[in-house]
């Protein structure tokens, strides 16, 4: 008989400390102070060695270990088994739509691509520099306001893979689980890595840039089966081969360790508070504030996503004009609440809350909110 003697999982701080504000910055985006903190120590100092972080060789057994730790964590939050790779790359995720294309489709394949939004738009613009695609969902058709049910997905059979963002961060949609079709799945999931329990290992490949839910921009972190990256091209220059990168731990040529070392922590944060499983719930009622604000607003909030595709992460909506969208941005930064404007191809109002926003933020949000739908409407 096993008793229950679960572990109670803390709760990440709900509110900054005096003389920071809340930001809802899409990203670069607010990261846990304590993370910030520990980073703060360790530009000095990195493990008692009297060299800092920034200053540590990229071939040295203190970076041997920070690397180590940085994978360790990954691991923990994705909860993959050793059959997947985990991968440290330059760059923002942006430059993956291209090299994910070149690695693994031949000259004469073809990239199956849901154009949900203005990322996947993007990056189906990117992929299509190197090699074929199709819209197999065209979300302009409905103006993004919603991910497609696997129904609506046009026939992927013969792509070499299907590629897709599971958060819409500038309109606000989100999958609610990995859609099902008849291509291998790739998946951007920039925007809400680790911040819900979500089928990882549906996928082959998963890609996400550091500056929303794992810290500093400048790096792109790849969740990939390792016999997915066994097909990669082998023709490609070392540096802009996968399987390379798989092969090198890496670090083929100077890495961006700092940004390494920003990943760690994130993932380790993340997981000493319980994980996506913890931050699915905590997310959703952090979200469901604002939510609540914009649905009993009587329409003066205009949210242009369906209720059944509204994202946890970034939450987006228009107001009646520009000008009050303006009014908007300026009162709520004087009340601290702060990176409270939206795309600018998109306009209107977007609260990104990624794991680490405090949840205090959305109630605060909310109460603005009304205030100001009963000023201005
Ligand atoms: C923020 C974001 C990006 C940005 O990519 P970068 O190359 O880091 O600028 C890409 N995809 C999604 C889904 C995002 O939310």
């Amino acid at each position: 008989m096993t008793t229950a003697t679960a572990m109670r999982i803390p709760e990440p701080p709900t509110t900054p400390s005096a003389g920071r504000v809340y930001n809802f910055s899409a990203g670069p985006a607010c990261m846990p102070e304590s993370v910030l903190l520990q980073l703060r120590e360790e530009l000095m100092d990195m493990h008692g060695t009297g060299i800092g972080l920034l200053e540590q060789s990229h071939r040295a057994s203190t970076y041997d270990r920070i690397l180590a730790e940085s994978f360790e964590s990954v691991r923990a939050c994705a909860g993959l088994g050793d059959d997947w790779e985990v991968l440290f790359l330059p760059g923002g995720s942006m430059q993956h739509f291209s090299l994910i294309a070149m690695n693994f489709v031949p000259k004469d394949g073809w990239v199956a691509f849901a154009d949900t939004g203005l990322w996947s738009h993007k990056g189906e613009k990117e992929t299509a520099c190197v090699r074929a695609t199709k819209k197999t969902f065209d979300g302009a058709t409905c103006r993004f306001d919603h991910v497609p049910a696997d129904s609506e997905i046009a026939d992927c059979a013969g792509a070499a893979y299907f590629c897709y963002c599971s958060n819409n961060t500038v309109e606000g949609t989100q999958f609610a689980r990995p859609p099902r079709v008849a291509a291998p799945l790739v998946c951007d999931a920039t925007s809400d890595i680790f911040s819900r329990p979500y089928d990882l290992a549906a996928h082959e490949l998963i890609f996400c840039s550091g500056q929303k839910n794992l810290g500093a921009s400048g790096i792109t972190m790849v969740l990939a089966r390792k016999s997915w990256l066994e097909r990669a091209d082998r023709s490609l220059p070392p540096l802009l081969s996968y399987s390379n990168f798989a092969k090198t731990e890496s670090r083929p040529n100077t890495p961006p360790t700092f940004g390494v070392r920003v990943i760690g922590l994130m993932a380790k944060w993340t997981h000493d508070f319980g994980g996506p499983a913890a931050f699915g719930p905590r997310n959703k009622a952090k979200a469901a504030h604002i939510y609540a604000a914009i649905d009993r607003s009587g329409g003066f909030y205009r949210p242009s996503m369906r209720g059944d595709c509204r994202s946890d992460m970034s939450i987006s909506f228009q107001l009646p004009s520009d000008a009050l969208v303006d009014r908007f941005v300026e009162e709520s930064e004087r009340e601290g609440l702060c990176g409270l404007r939206g795309h600018r191809e998109w306009g209107g109002i977007r609260a990104c809350v990624y794991n680490a926003f405090p949840a205090k933020g959305c109630e605060l949000l909310a109460e603005f909110m009304d205030g100001f739908a009963k000023k201005n409407g």
